[in-house]
């Protein structure tokens, strides 16, 4: 945080500091990450459930037989290689070269996270605004604060972004003035929320933006990870002008490779590319190799399914432990995929001040509040079951029932 009187820099900084604040996610995972304590606070993939063995042998030999490339400087882009697995990839969810989808236009970077950072490199200007869900992912509200844009929710329903509330905010950042580059969307098993936009709404929001003249980013890390049958095709697979594909093996595979990518549309791709060379270099030559070998000779689509399936299993133990145990009032999502309930308290409950008391009762969530720029949200929390045991999960469900029992009993 900048302004406290311990900063003795507080007047160097430059001014896009001022809107780097911490994540109060966090901040929260020292306390959550204690052993006692149930954490449905985090968003972590169950890694445990890769063949670790295999794909440890898999990541020695990189070194071993291929070092002079592996452990070298690479080009900005990413290898051609990984390009053309990415795009084998995105054409499982139908962004094929049907619709223009080409390893020329897609920028590999590290994670998902960075793939958002350069796109707000290249678009935003100070004051500009970004449309965004209404709770959004957290790290992107980061990355668009540090950009100095201002950020608009557009509320959501159950069956994602509601197009009229969308119409309605486009007009009205023309009416004050400002100008909005483009709708931030996850429209897939959506971070904190688990909705996903309807097939009908998908393409409603598309004309909307594309008569807006607003571009479209869209941030697919969980789309691969339905439970319930296929999820709706993406929005990239829908149109080609002026949306952005944003992607990350952090969900299929592992978050500790950092790698993730953007299909961005041809005109722009080389200024992502300068972008990111100027931020990185190159993304790590190691990492690249790892996910084109693990892409090319381990059963990856297998490993896909076994993660849908302890997630599936996960996810309905979350929702019957709700069912079961929450006090009268409560709400949630129903998420067909990915890796998060979103849960309204019943009235007069708010989820941050609520927080401490959670962690004496050894359980954690998110506050609605970190998914918000505006810090509303309190009567919300984020439940993540991709991590914990069902046992644990339940476990954390009836020790959170009874701190929101003690609070209504207050
Ligand atoms: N976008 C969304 C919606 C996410 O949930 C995440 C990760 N939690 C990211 C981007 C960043 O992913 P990565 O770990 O690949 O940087």
């Amino acid at each position: 945080m900048t302004g406290t009187t311990l900063d003795d820099y507080t007047d160097r900084y430059a001014r896009r500091v001022r809107g780097m604040t911490a994540s109060e996610i966090r901040a929260l995972f020292a306390v959550a990450s204690r052993p006692e304590v149930v954490s449905l606070a985090g968003g972590a993939p169950y890694v445990a459930a890769l063949p670790l063995d295999a794909v440890g042998e898999m990541l020695s030999r990189l070194a071993t037989d291929h070092g002079p490339t592996t452990l070298q400087y690479g080009i900005g882009q990413g290898t051609l290689e990984l390009r053309e697995r990415i795009c084998e990839v995105m054409a499982l969810s139908g962004i094929d070269v049907g619709c223009g989808a080409s390893p020329e236009d897609v920028v590999v970077t590290v994670g998902g996270q960075q793939a958002l950072d350069l796109v707000a490199r290249i678009f935003l200007d100070p004051g500009d605004v970004v449309l965004a869900e209404g709770p959004t992912y957290v790290g992107a509200l980061g990355v668009f604060q540090a950009a100095q844009a201002q950020v608009v929710h557009v509320p959501m329903d159950g069956d994602g972004i509601v197009p009229e509330a969308l119409e309605q905010a486009i007009a009205e950042v023309a009416r004050s003035g400002r100008r909005a580059k483009f709708l931030y969307t996850i429209p897939t098993f959506q971070n904190p929320a688990g909705v996903t936009l309807t097939e009908e709404r998908r393409e409603r929001v598309l004309d909307i933006c594309e008569r807006a003249g607003l571009l479209v980013v869209e941030d697919d890390p969980y789309g691969q990870l339905s439970f319930d049958g296929d999820a709706p095709a993406p929005l990239r697979a829908r149109r080609r002008d002026g949306v952005f594909y944003l992607s990350t093996f952090s969900k299929t595979f592992a978050p500790g490779m950092r790698v993730g990518w953007i299909l961005a549309p041809h005109a722009v791709r080389e200024k992502l590319v300068i972008a990111s060379e100027a931020q990185i270099l190159c993304p790590s030559a190691y990492a690249q190799a790892a996910i084109t070998t693990y892409l090319a000779t381990m059963p990856w689509r297998e490993q896909l399914k076994a993660y849908r399936e302890i997630y599936r299993e996960r996810r309905d133990a979350l929702l019957d432990a709700l069912a079961d145990l929450m006090p009268a009032g409560t709400t949630w999502t129903e998420p067909k995929g990915g890796l998060f309930v979103w849960a309204t308290l019943p009235q007069g409950l708010d989820a941050k001040a609520m927080m401490p008391r959670a962690i004496a009762a050894r359980v954690a969530y998110v506050p609605g509040t970190g998914f918000y720029a505006d810090g509303t949200g309190a009567g919300h929390m984020r439940l993540n079951f991709s991590f914990p045991s069902p046992e644990r999960i339940r476990e954390g469900v009836r020790r959170l029932a009874g701190v929101m029992e003690q609070e209504l009993a207050m």
